[in-house]
């Protein structure tokens, strides 16, 4: 097989790990495969390097932050190519440029346009390992780019369809997707198997193991991920592919939450036409995300307007709301940033009825409150206060046959 297996940042922090990380991958080599690898820098070291910027200014450059934090998977790839060579393997670390990940030119949150990796291809033939440097590539003017917070993952997926892979090892801290967050309740179990699209509402829930956008290119691809732990290599992880029909269709794969989140509600608006755009256009030109939306019946050509935004920008939007509320003709702008988000997700919800009812009638039995509520066709989401998160998870978790799976 071929494979290309990425590291985070855990699996190469210390040179003890990049000893363990080089013992998977011979490993890999030695039972047969061609192997390629992508890294993370060493943990805390983009964060490290990112303090010294702005020690030195308030105003980095976003062209010389690439530069800067770019260097963090250099350090780790030449390091892990050292070790592999110790261990009597050919190997040859890559930086992005090297490695023929072209970019476009949006410093810090870059995106890959083509993967010239056919010299890559060449040393695995060859049973050489290329070591490269995830969350980098070069744009078209030779600039160095990165491509945003936990861009590794998608340096990892994108390598993996360039070099026509069978299937991309993503190595982390934990040995996989599991049926909820076992820090909430010991009765999550891991899931051995995720389809991509409900892996891209985990992910998007914010469960921090895979960069969203990894995922959803390795499902315009089809390219399989194997999410596992570095620290456990024996044990199988969580597989994501496309769904098959072989999956067991459980009402729901697992339930998720969020706690970063925060409401805002503007109240009395004139209900005319152009009322949300004059909203939602000067919040999305501030960079701010809205998410779950919710507007009520209007009451004589007045109604509310209720949305979740990230819990950090909720003091940037009430002020930016605050100063618009006299164009906006609105009664009052109030807010609440002690709110959270809990999903059920799972492509079972296409063919069992009555999920959505089953959730609220839970909460329901649990006392809980729901402020907000959303679906998609795989998902429902309501909003809560905060203080409810962890018994609406257990409550679900259970409720739905989860425990203890
Ligand atoms: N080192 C980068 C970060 O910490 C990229 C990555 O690890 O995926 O965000
Ligand atoms: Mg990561």
């Amino acid at each position: 097989m071929r494979i290309v297996q990425k590291f985070g940042g855990t699996s190469v922090g210390s040179l003890e790990r990049i000893k363990k990380t080089a013992m998977i991958v011979k490993q890999s080599l030695e039972a047969g495969n061609e192997i390629a690898v992508v890294v993370s820098a060493m943990s805390g070291e983009t964060n490290r390097l990112i303090q010294l910027a702005k020690d030195m200014s308030d105003e980095p450059t976003p062209r010389e932050m690439d530069a800067l934090v770019a260097t963090g998977e250099q350090v780790s790839a030449a390091l892990l190519a050292i070790e592999l060579q110790r261990l009597g393997i050919a190997a040859y670390s890559f930086n992005g440029a090297q490695a023929g990940f072209k970019t476009n030119d949006s410093f810090e949150r870059a995106s890959i346009q083509t993967v010239e990796s056919d010299h890559l291809i060449a040393h695995m033939k060859k049973g050489a390992v290329p070591v490269v440097t995830g969350f980098q590539g070069v744009d078209q003017h030779g600039n160095i780019t990165t491509l945003g917070r936990g861009g590794s993952d998608t340096s990892a997926v994108a390598l993996a369809i360039a070099v026509k892979a069978d299937i991309c090892d993503i190595y982390t801290d934990v040995d996989g997707i599991y049926t909820t967050d076992p820090r909430i309740t010991n009765k999550a179990s891991k899931i051995d198997h995720i389809s991509y699209e409900e892996m891209l509402e985990f992910a998007s829930l914010g469960a921090k193991v895979l960069q969203t956008r990894s995922v959803g290119l390795a499902m315009r691809y089809n390219m399989p991920i194997h999410l596992r732990s570095s620290f456990e290599p024996d044990v199988l992880g969580t597989m994501v592919t496309k769904e098959d029909c072989q999956m067991e269709r459980a009402e729901i794969t697992g339930v998720a939450y969020n706690r970063d989140e925060a409401k805002i509600t503007i109240q009395g608006i004139p209900d005319q036409p152009g009322i949300a755009g004059n909203v939602f256009a000067p919040v999305a030109n501030a960079g701010i995300n809205v998410d779950v939306i919710v507007q009520n019946v209007s009451e004589d050509g007045f109604t509310d307007l209720t949305f979740t935004v990230p819990r950090n920008d909720f003091h940037a939007t009430i002020k930016l709301l605050n100063d618009l509320q006299t164009s906006l003709n609105a009664r009052a702008v109030i807010g609440d940033d002690s709110v959270a988000k809990v999903s059920i997700i799972g492509v079972g919800m296409r063919s069992h009825a009555g999920v959505a009812k089953k959730m609220f009638q839970v909460l329901a039995n649990e006392n809980i409150n729901i402020q907000m509520i959303t679906t998609s066709e795989i998902k429902v989401t309501v909003v809560l206060d905060e203080k409810y998160v962890e018994l609406a998870v257990r409550a679900l978790h259970q409720a739905f046959g989860l425990d203890g799976k």
